[in-house]
């Protein structure tokens, strides 16, 4: 899973993965189309606090992460229908955090810019 910190970047991530989503519980569905421009507004009339960020799951379901624990899935992605997708973001896993103190990290990184550890 990637991190976003707009959903805007997190949606145009994401139509390069999907071609439909639904959101959360409801019947609503959004296209291509209608998600961009929907992921704009949203950015612009209630941005995510800066402890909160967006993922993408590989199947391009867009979630919101809050304190880089929780996460609450909001766009599910057409394929990923059926899919149980995680409700705690694990950055071991995707090695976007440091393990060491925590620091985000930017992708590919090495050394943790923050505390120098080295990541795998
Ligand atoms: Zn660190």
């Amino acid at each position: 899973m990637k991190p976003f910190n707009s959903l805007r970047e997190a949606a145009e991530y994401a139509v390069t993965l999907s071609d439909g989503w639904h959101f959360a519980n409801t019947s609503e569905t959004y296209e291509k189309e209608s998600l961009l421009p929907l992921a704009q507004t949203s950015d612009e009339e209630d941005p995510i606090d800066e402890d909160n960020f967006y993922l993408v799951s590989s199947g391009g379901s867009i979630g919101l992460c809050e304190d880089a624990e929780d996460i609450d899935w909001l766009f599910i992605a057409n394929a990923e229908k059926d899919t149980v997708l995680p409700d705690v973001y694990s950055a071991s896993t995707d090695n976007c955090f440091c393990s060491q103190c925590g620091h985000r990290l930017a992708p590919g990184a090495n050394f943790c810019d923050e505390c120098g550890a080295k990541l795998n």
